[in-house]
Parts: C-alpha cells; sequence; structure tokens
C-alpha cells in the first residue's frame, strides 16, 4: 500500500473555520430577516422560539428552550432540579467543565465516578459506587457522541429515584434502543459552540418531557421573571441566559442541516473503521448494544503495550502527515483541574466543597483505574461532515502507516 505524502494532501477540513463547517445561504437568508425586523431579542423575535419548536420536533420532546451556551444549558438543567447546597451530582471526570461548573455554581458537590476504560463513558457500574444518601442528580455525559449504556444506569437511577441530566453536547441524534439521547433522562443539554454537530459560534438547547422541569428551566434562562403571569415577579436567582435571535437565525438554518451532517459523520466513521480492522494494536471506537454514536470525534485505541509511546508517538508521527490529533483527548481528568482540587470557587470560602464529605471528595488515583487507563490510550481523531471519503482514506493508510512504522522501530 501507497502511503500518500503531507504533501500530496490539502489540509484536513476543520470545523474552526468555513473549511470544516457547512455555514452558507440558508444562514444568510435567516439572518438577513432577522435583521431587517430589527428585533434581536428571542422575547420578542421569532428565531429562537421557531428553533426551540423544531429542535423539540426532531427529538420528539415536549420542551425546548434555547440558551447562551452548553455551559448554560447544564446550568439550566442544574438549576431545574433545584438542588440544595451540599447536594451530590455524580458525574464524569472525562468532560468538559463547562458542565461541572454550573453543579458548583448550584452549591451542590461534583462526585466523579469511574469510566469505562474503552469508551471513557460512565457506566452503571461506576455510577453505582458513587451514589450515597446525598446523590440528588446523575449527570452522565455521551463522549465522542456514543451514548452511554443507558438502560442499567436508568435502573439504578429509577430505584432510587434519582434524576437523569444527559449531557449531549456532543451527541445530537444519538439514540439508545431507538430513543434519542437526551429524551433518555430527565433533563437533555445540547451544545452549539463551534466545534460541536452545528454550531450557532456559543449555544446550547436543553430539553424536557417534564412540565413542572420546563417551568423552572425556561425562568432559568430569563432571570426567573414570570413573563405572562398575572403578577410576575423575579421568583427565585437566575441569570439572563438567552440566545439572541442572530444566533437563533444561524441555529434554524443549521438545525435543517443536522440530520445530513450525523449521516455523513457515521457513514464515515464506519469507512475508517472497515480500515483499522484487524490493524494489530489499535481498536475503533465501540458503542453499547443497540446504540447509535454520532462521532463527534472519532476515538480510537492505541494500545500503548503494542507501540511504544502509545497515543503520543502516534499522534506526533500523524502530525507530520498534517493530521492533527489530540493525545488523551484532555490533558486530566476534571479533579486535578486547580478549581475543582484545589476547591477554588468563592472568594477563599472554597464553598460548597466545605460541605462535601470526604468520600465526595476523594481523588485518589486508586478509585480511577478506568479514567487514567482511558486516558492513556486514546486518540482523539478530528472529525466532521466535510470531511471526503478521500480525506477518510488519506487518514486511515496514513495511521495504518504509522502503526507499521512504530511496531518495526520497536
Ligand atoms: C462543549 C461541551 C460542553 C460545554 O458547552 P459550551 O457551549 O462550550 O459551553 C459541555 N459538555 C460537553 C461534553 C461538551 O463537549
Amino acid at each position: 500500500m501507497n502511503i500518500e505524502s503531507a504533501q500530496s494532501q490539502r489540509p484536513l477540513p476543520n470545523d474552526q473555520d468555513a473549511s470544516g463547517r457547512n455555514l452558507g445561504e440558508r444562514e444568510l437568508v435567516y439572518l438577513k430577516e432577522a435583521i431587517a425586523s430589527g428585533t434581536l431579542t428571542s422575547t420578542k423575535g421569532r428565531f429562537v422560539k421557531a428553533l426551540e419548536r423544531s429542535f423539540a420536533e426532531m427529538l420528539g420532546v415536549k420542551h425546548a428552550y434555547a440558551c447562551s451556551s452548553g455551559s448554560a444549558a447544564v446550568h439550566c438543567a442544574i438549576a431545574g432540579l433545584d438542588l440544595e447546597p451540599g447536594d451530590e451530582v455524580v458525574t464524569s471526570p472525562i468532560t468538559d467543565m463547562g458542565a461541572l461548573a454550573p453543579i458548583i455554581y448550584q452549591g451542590a458537590i461534583p462526585v466523579f465516578a469511574d469510566v469505562d476504560p474503552q469508551t471513557l463513558n460512565v457506566t452503571a457500574k461506576t455510577i453505582a459506587a458513587k451514589l450515597s444518601d446525598r446523590t440528588k442528580a446523575i449527570v452522565v455525559t455521551h463522549l465522542f457522541g456514543t451514548p452511554c449504556e443507558m438502560t442499567e444506569i436508568e435502573a439504578h437511577a429509577a430505584e432510587r429515584n434519582i434524576p437523569i441530566v444527559e449531557d449531549c453536547a456532543q451527541a445530537f441524534l444519538a439514540t439508545h434502543r431507538d430513543r434519542y439521547v437526551g429524551t433518555i433522562g430527565k433533563i437533555g443539554a445540547f451544545s452549539l459552540q463551534q466545534g460541536k454537530h452545528v454550531t450557532t459560534g456559543e449555544g446550547g438547547i436543553v430539553v424536557t418531557n417534564d412540565d413542572d422541569l420546563a417551568r423552572r428551566i425556561f425562568l432559568f434562562i430569563n432571570k426567573a421573571w414570570g413573563y405572562g403571569d398575572a403578577s410576575p415577579d423575579h421568583y427565585f436567582l437566575a441569570l439572563n441566559y438567552r440566545m439572541s435571535e442572530l444566533q437563533g437565525a444561524v441555529g434554524l438554518a443549521q438545525l435543517e442541516k443536522l440530520e445530513r451532517a450525523v449521516e455523513r459523520r457515521v457513514l464515515l466513521a464506519s469507512i475508517l473503521t472497515k480500515w483499522l480492522d484487524g490493524c494489530p494494536g489499535l481498536s475503533a471506537p465501540i458503542s453499547p448494544a443497540d446504540a447509535r454514536s454520532v462521532y463527534w470525534r472519532y476515538a480510537v485505541r492505541v494500545d500503548p503495550a503494542v507501540f511504544p509511546g502509545g497515543p503520543q508517538a502516534f499522534a506526533r508521527r500523524l502530525k507530520d502527515k498534517s493530521i492533527l490529533t489530540a493525545p488523551r483527548y484532555i490533558q486530566k481528568p476534571a479533579f486535578e483541574c486547580a478549581v475543582i482540587r484545589d476547591q477554588r470557587t468563592f472568594g477563599k470560602s472554597r464553598w460548597p466543597f466545605t460541605l462535601a464529605r470526604p468520600d465526595a471528595v476523594n481523588y485518589e488515583r486508586e478509585h480511577y483505574p478506568g479514567v487514567y487507563k482511558g486516558l492513556d490510550g486514546v486518540l482523539v481523531i478530528p472529525w466532521n461532515d466535510r470531511l471526503s471519503i478521500g480525506d477518510v482514506e488519506y487518514i486511515a493508510r496514513s495511521m495504518i502507516g504509522t502503526a507499521r512504522e512504530l511496531r518495526v522501530s520497536a
């Protein structure tokens, strides 16, 4: 097999600019209408409302509310549950900080479950190990677009009457047993940030089938002001987390492209998976039975026992071939970041961590074998729907070539 030289290969499409994004005429048409209307706030305009309606319809869910970011979406979900200070929220340490900061802002304690080293997702077993009588919510992250194994997680949660929040920032239209993620738990949170499946630059969406939660989420986005009520008030503590009509216009156009974008990502991933099949030391991403991953990223396992230097060495070689990958995905689990490790929260108070059970903030390495093994062996390949089949073949050949080189030099 011939390995193409880096020189012959144009740069791969990148989701941080036009090469890897599908933004165009449709967005401009809606944007023009929004601008011409003179109404840029979602409290009066039509686009954010239309985006919310379309998204709810697409997922078959009762309520969808747009907000200013994926972090805001998770914050809405946590605030919607109306936790008490010191309540515990079991979640993943391999996620975006935007999924964790909201827990702390609401005075709750993030309690970190270990993950499956293959998928880097939390499991029923790792969650169960962290449940206590103070657990008031579980936040699952469908990392890289691959659904968590939800059946058992749901069973555990239902048994103890603990609501599940699904962080679907990376998992638009992913399914588990024919249900869209985000509609399996009580609340789903999505991100429209630049690097996600569809984008408004910054933005988020929260979904739920629960009317009472929906009401609280709506209020939380709107300074808890009771719009339309007989005698409205600011009912509780909340910020302005609204999305603007400009984002709503772009978001509505992007949503029309979502299903095709997802299908394309899935198709391209299946091609790379076929290529990698049977390449010793490399394992394609796996999903639970009856689940559909939507490949936010293509996370391949690089066995450090087969390749000296592991994913890092692999990434360096791929970089020479103009393929920029992320070994480890994140450098360290969330609990090693200063905000959590040193409890840097409000002034010097360390609140709400001052309320935590010692066990809930015990981050010793031995409790997280899956986290460390998972991070040490993962290589994250950027993925998007603008990749051509030729691009994917180039990535595949480069990976197979790199595997051969690294194995030989061992
Ligand atoms: C991107 C992301 C977030 C945060 O979304 P923002 O829009 O960047 O605030 C939260 N969770 C996960 C898993 C993400 O990938």
